[in-house]
């Protein structure tokens, strides 16, 4: 049977923190704040991969109440998710993004941010999609003091 998750996160963007979509850091003066790395595709896609199988959201398996998830990287969590679904009988298909972002422009990093997905989901690059927009300079995203990430995940029963 196939399966649909949908997934969306945002972090507030701060001086001093580094900026870092899939384990890949992008030169910034302002990076995502938050209790893990503050990856908010990496967040958006694992909260997607959990909703596919109802198995909660990221807040339920890796709470930022636990010291132990502190500068938690985005890959490290997608993989950790990752085991987690094929756990309970499934394997993850096909992942596909969106990052609303005002700046830094994202766009020349695509592949390889979309490829350090594809490496911790465990499948093929050509199985990432990630697109990127800004938020036409409205509300907090568009003025750049957040970042916002979309996602949709297929998963299939195990083989
Ligand atoms: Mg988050």
């Amino acid at each position: 049977m196939t399966r649909f998750g949908i997934g969306y996160d945002i972090h507030r963007l701060e001086e001093g923190r580094p900026f870092v979509l899939a384990g890949i850091e992008i030169p910034s003066r302002l990076g995502p704040r938050g209790h893990s790395d503050g990856d908010p595709l990496s967040h958006a896609v694992a909260d997607a991969a959990l909703g596919a199988c109802a198995l909660g959201d990221i807040g339920d398996h890796f709470p930022d109440s636990d010291p132990a998830f502190l500068g938690l990287p985005g890959p490290a969590l997608l993989e950790r998710t990752r085991r987690l679904i094929e756990e309970n009988g499934f394997v993850i298909r096909q992942v596909d993004s969106v990052v609303v972002c005002q700046a830094p422009p994202l766009a020349p990093w695509r592949e390889r941010i979309a490829g350090g997905l594809a490496r911790a989901l465990g499948i093929e690059a050509g199985l990432a999609g990630l697109k990127f927009k800004t938020n036409e300079k409205l509300d907090a995203v568009g003025r750049g003091r957040a970042i916002a990430a979309w996602a949709v995940v297929n998963l299939e029963n195990r083989p």
